[in-house]
């Protein structure tokens, strides 16, 4: 059986859980008050690191390999296995649990989480959920999804096994989301997370070419292989970018992953956020001309030939 098999809990980052029974009936607002605390002193500790999928966005990605010092190829190998997103056909990595060691997550110890500072966006989010970025339904000029504050909203999600919920801490939503790092993750992972959303909205009738996939998995777990695609092929040639930008994603690694959402908005749908060279978009249209006359060409060959067969 595989990991994700074997995982029936999910640590989600898309907004719902897998098992909604866990999920208390009671819209939250940031100042709604909420009864919780997770520490070492409770009996469940570290329960909820085993037998868990927990799916990595490239910001996620982008703090591991730093925390850890090692290159994204020797991260994705070592610890993740390949998953779909958000029951999409887009392919991303979850974290691969300990096949000998209770399906734990590998960076779990008796103590805790070993990588708790820069801990993946999913951890952070449990046990308050946020309501879907596509439920606001609405979308902006590039048609992506827009969700604004006020309809934002959250909820608690209640595992029986998490005994956090019999601690006497109160805190507002805001207080907790502040305190679990969420907020920085949020904007670190939104637009991301819109491109997962837009996908399962179209559907999958709207079919996504193996290229456009294998490029939206590279830019989204290995940024430094992006950053080559970038400087060592012929993508300059291609798109418009400023010398500021270049700079920075030269550089600057979350700059760079910015970049990449906006690429993967332009090639997997279309949104206006790349600017293709003028030289380029006139090549393609004598290319398209081209096949047309060609095609016209084609079209009255036929027919001749048809009219001669015929008479
Ligand atoms: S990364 Fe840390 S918090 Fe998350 S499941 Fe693993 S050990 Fe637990
Ligand atoms: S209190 Fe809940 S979140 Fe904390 S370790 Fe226990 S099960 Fe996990």
């Amino acid at each position: 059986m595989s990991n994700e098999q074997r995982s029936g809990k999910e640590k989600t980052i898309f907004g719902k859980e897998k098992n909604p029974s866990a999920i208390l009936p009671q819209k939250l607002t940031l100042d709604s008050k909420i009864k919780f605390r997770c520490h070492p002193g409770v009996k469940c500790f570290t329960a909820c690191c085993r037998g868990i999928k927990i799916v990595l966005t490239p910001y996620d990605i982008l703090q591991l390999i730093k925390r850890l010092d090692i290159p994204a190829h020797e991260f994705l190998h070592t610890y993740t296995q390949p998953t779909y997103l958000e029951k999409t056909d887009m392919p991303g990595v979850m974290i691969k649990l300990n096949d000998e060691d209770e399906h734990k997550c590998p960076f779990v110890t008796p103590e805790g989480c070993t990588v708790y500072e820069d801990r993946p966006s999913a951890c952070r989010y449990y046990p308050v959920g946020m309501a879907d970025f596509h439920e606001g339904g609405s979308r902006d000029a590039d048609g992506n999804e827009t969700l604004g504050d006020e309809d934002k909203f959250f909820f608690m999600v209640k595992e029986d096994h998490c005994k956090g919920f019999e601690e006497d801490k109160e805190w507002t939503v805001r207080e907790w989301r502040a305190d679990q790092g969420v907020d920085v993750r949020d904007e670190m992972n939104k637009e991301w997370l819109r491109l997962i959303m837009r996908r399962k909205s179209y559907g999958v009738q709207a079919t996504l070419s193996e290229q456009a996939k294998r490029m939206f998995f590279m830019a989204s777990t290995d940024l430094a292989h992006f950053r080559r695609f970038i400087f060592e092929s012929s993508f300059l040639d291609t798109y418009e970018v400023d010398e500021e930008t270049l700079a920075k994603v030269k550089e600057d690694d979350v700059e760079l992953m910015f970049f990449s959402f906006k690429f993967l908005a332009a090639t997997l749908f279309g949104a206006q956020t790349m600017t293709i060279k003028p030289a380029k978009v006139e090549a393609k249209i004598e290319q398209i001309k081209q096949r047309q006359d060609e095609s016209v060409l084609n079209s009255v060959r036929e027919y001749e030939e048809l009219m001669a067969a015929r008479d």
